[in-house]
């Protein structure tokens, strides 16, 4: 995508998200086809990505709206990002990811293989890949740095960031979501096994939902039909991706080199399970552009 076909003040550029001021209290955030994993930005771009992600999250905010307030004001846009685009409330983010898991699998399946904990809160024995938890924990990470790995911590740690009052409702908001969401996720036939949520605040201190949401950039989705702990599953998240990067590409992740370019047929297929995601979900095609 062409940064430059937006003539406004660039904020900031993520791996996958541009973001530019419109004025002083709000922002126009678009959402680009870049795909990243392991922390690479991945080439080339997987077409309508973008799209998927702006369009899904909105549609998410729509079913959450009764939990939590939201940052986008509108989705009248530049054409040039059009569908793309929102413009969204510039809020004071607050610098924890905040993860909600009801399975144990990624960085949370490592973390329990060596201390039967993730982020600190102690599980059962015995659970493998997959596994389906008691209940849903909240398990955040740090922000970090641009360049730098996100790492897991405890409840305690988030209370000494931001306070013991604000991580307590940031914890409560992201089981909230992922509650609701989860359910949701289950009336189509879909298994989200976690979830990643940001939370800005307003001046006035209220706590808003922001950035992305449910998309499957953010969170893991498995068919529900195909889901077995203990075997590789089904997503309809970035993990096919991840897959092709550490078994087919030959590519060494801790080589310290880039990613090999992702073949023509693997960045269709991901496109499919991004489009897929978003029409199992929501129970309609993406919209035309
Ligand atoms: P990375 O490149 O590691 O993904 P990133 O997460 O910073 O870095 P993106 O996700 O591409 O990059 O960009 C989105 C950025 O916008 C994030 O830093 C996010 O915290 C921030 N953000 C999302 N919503 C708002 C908002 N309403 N107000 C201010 N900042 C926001
Ligand atoms: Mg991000």
């Amino acid at each position: 995508m062409d940064e430059l076909s937006v003539d406004l003040p660039l904020v900031h550029a993520g791996k996958v998200r541009e973001l530019y001021a419109l004025g002083e209290d709000r922002l126009l955030m678009v959402a680009s086809d870049r795909i990243s994993a392991f922390d690479f930005v991945l080439e080339p771009g997987v077409p309508d990505k973008g799209r998927v992600l702006t369009q899904l999250s909105l549609w998410w905010f729509a079913q959450l709206g009764d939990l939590v307030p939201h940052h986008v004001l509108s989705t009248d846009v530049p054409a040039a990002v059009a569908g793309r685009a929102v413009v969204c409330e510039r809020l004071d983010m607050l610098p924890v990811e905040c993860v909600a898991r009801g399975y144990l699998t990624g960085s949370g399946w490592l973390e329990y293989q060596a201390s039967r904990t993730v982020c600190g809160v102690a599980l059962p024995d015995g659970l493998v890949d997959g596994s389906r938890l008691p209940e849903p924990i909240f398990t955040p990470a740090t922000k970090a740095a641009l360049g730098e790995h996100d790492e897991n911590v405890d409840f305690a740690t988030v209370a000494a960031t931001v306070g013991a009052e604000t991580a307590a409702a940031l914890r409560d908001l992201t089981l909230a979501v992922y509650a609701r969401a989860e359910g949701i996720a289950r009336d189509r036939g879909l298994v989200l096994a976690d979830t990643k949520v940001e939370f800005g605040r307003r001046r006035d201190g209220t706590i808003v939902l922001a950035d992305e949401v449910l998309t499957p950039d953010s969170s893991r989705f498995w068919d529900a039909e195909t889901w077995r702990p203990g075997q590789r599953l089904d997503s309809f998240d970035k993990q096919y991706v991840r897959n092709w990067l550490l078994d087919e590409s030959g590519w060494d992740r801790h080589s310290g080199q880039a990613p090999p370019a992702l073949p023509d047929s693997v960045v269709a297929a991901t496109r499919q399970r991004y489009l897929e995601a978003y029409e199992r979900l929501t129970g309609s095609p993406l919209p035309a552009r």
